[in-house]
């Protein structure tokens, strides 16, 4: 029996469930999510292996999950639309996926123009069916609107929180891949570095904290990651751009840095089923988000190419 394979990225308005639908199919939590805008920041690969069942395909689905679509405002914003535009190139399919609980906006045509450029293949993901209740029939006015507004190869109804509806998704995404190699060994589930996803989870813990424009505001850079026998060791620097964010972020007999750290080691421990030192230090670096060379200095893809680049020369 052939094997399927291929690039499925994941596209969409802020909030619209992308990092929840990337977490659920894959089965293990890669990306940071929260109620808050534009959580991502970086595009995240996650891999569904398909072992070929009795009469099924087998197959590998490698998603990668994007910053929300939004206009950018920032060098961050504008780093955040780049990541969107390299996670489209070369895919084979998209998955764009809406609110049905959202009204439609000018966002959506800015992101069916992103589709209709790329030329390649979409899907249509009607997610938090959820929260309809018993309003189910304004499903059909969505697909209607939807489906004149693009040529869908498939509209597909799910919620990607209770997982309702993606053994389907599954399915007919494999079906839409191209027969292809295995991209990736049966036992790694993202491309992302440990020490990025240490940086994600403090940075989720900030996002549930802290209110207003802090957690848009900060950036988290693991400084110290070392692992020993018995004990991981990490040390973090949280990047906000005032005096008053960092103030907040540091709280009344620093209680809320410590509110942030311990619920962030609880969860770094149980990604690396080791136990954990976490450090983290507030940092005030104004106006980072509008530096371009801080912004391209967080990003772990280009560090990783430093590396290598160092190496050869
Ligand atoms: P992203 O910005 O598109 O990556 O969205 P997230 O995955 O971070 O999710 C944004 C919010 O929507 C979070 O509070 C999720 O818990 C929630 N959410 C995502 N999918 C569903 C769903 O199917 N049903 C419901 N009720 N909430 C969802
Ligand atoms: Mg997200």
């Amino acid at each position: 029996m052939s094997f399927h394979s291929g690039f499925v990225c994941i596209l969409g308005r802020s909030n619209a469930g992308k990092s929840t639908l990337l977490n659920a199919l894959v089965g293990e939590k890669l990306a940071i999510i929260s109620p808050k805008p534009q959580t991502t920041r970086n595009r995240i690969q996650g891999v569904v292996h398909l072992p070929a069942a009795r009469g099924k395909l087998g197959g590998q689905i490698i998603l990668i999950d994007t910053p929300g679509v939004h206009k950018p405002d920032s060098s961050l914003g504008r780093k955040m639309m780049t990541e969107i535009r390299e996670a489209l190139e070369g895919c084979n399919l998209i998955l764009l996926i809406h609110d049905v609980t959202q009204k439609s906006a000018p966002a959506d045509q800015f992101v069916l123009d992103m589709v209709k450029k790329s030329g390649t293949p979409a899907f249509l993901l009607l997610n938090k069916i959820d929260k309809l209740g018993r309003e189910k029939q304004k499903l059909l006015a969505i697909i209607e609107e939807l489906r004149q507004r693009h040529d869908f190869k498939e509209i597909i109804p799910l919620s990607a929180l209770k997982r309702d509806g993606l053994d389907t998704l599954v399915e007919t995404v494999l079906q839409a891949l191209p027969a292809g190699p295995k991209y990736f060994p049966e036992d790694q589930v993202t491309d992302q570095p440990t020490r990025f996803m240490v940086a994600e989870i403090v940075r989720e813990q900030i996002l549930a904290q802290t209110k207003e424009e802090v957690p848009y505001a900060t950036t988290v850079i693991v400084e110290q990651f070392d692992e020993g026998t018995n004990i991981t060791r990490i040390a973090a620097t949280i990047c906000c751009e005032r005096e008053g964010q960092k103030a907040i972020l540091v709280g009344k007999g620093a209680q809320m840095l410590k509110k942030i750290g311990t619920a962030a080691r609880i969860q770094i421990e149980r990604m690396l089923g080791q136990r954990v030192f976490l450090e983290l230090f507030v940092k005030v670096s104004p106006g980072w988000r509008e530096s371009r060379e801080f912004v391209e200095g967080l990003d772990w893809r280009r560090q990783l190419q430093g590396l290598v680049g160092s190496q050869k020369s």
